[in-house]
């Protein structure tokens, strides 16, 4: 086990639908230690290359235009085996088919306005922080409550 670092994206569908505060307030409160923010507004070059993999899908364009929608909020997320952690958090692609009491399973119905980006693994994590944040934007400050989160050991 490991500490990792995240890269979650509060879509437009979480900004215009008030839901900042709602989403962010989920990972603090499941120990995740905030070690980025900022707003951003999100071009097409970026988008491009953060959604490559869906570069043949009809929907690409679309998926795009949905994220440029408005400014989105970006956040990186520390925790031990945060990616994983917060990927379950987040539930399935499609919001109709994601499991009530993950994000996307409480707050959407939708395949292409489900709320949240979340990295999914750890590779793609170390790209996508990078991609989204400059060094000096990630905080690496201690987390008081850090002993009553988890035990020295499970953080080697
Ligand atoms: P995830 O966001 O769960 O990692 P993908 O990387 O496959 O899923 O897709 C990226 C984003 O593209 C999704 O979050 C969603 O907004 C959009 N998307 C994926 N599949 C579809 C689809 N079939 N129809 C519309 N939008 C989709």
């Amino acid at each position: 086990m490991s500490l990792e670092r995240t890269l979650v994206i509060l879509k437009p569908s979480a900004v215009q639908r008030g839901l900042v505060g709602e989403i962010t307030s989920r990972f603090e409160r499941k120990g995740l230690r905030l070690a980025g923010m900022k707003m951003m507004q999100l071009t097409d070059e970026l988008l491009s290359e953060h959604y490559a993999h869906l570069a043949g899908k009809p929907f690409f364009a679309r998926v795009k235009n949905s994220m440029m929608a408005s400014p989105v909020i970006v956040c990186c997320y520390e925790g031990v085996e945060a990616v994983q952690v917060v990927r379950a958090m987040t539930g399935a692609t499609n919001g109709r088919n994601a499991v009530p009491g993950t994000i996307r399973g409480d707050y959407s119905v939708s395949a292409q306005e489900n709320i949240v980006h979340t990295s999914d693994s750890p590779e793609n994590a170390v790209v996508e922080l990078n991609r989204f944040f400059k060094p000096e934007e990630i905080f690496d400050y201690k987390l008081n409550a850090m002993p009553y989160i988890n035990y020295a050991e499970e953080c080697e």
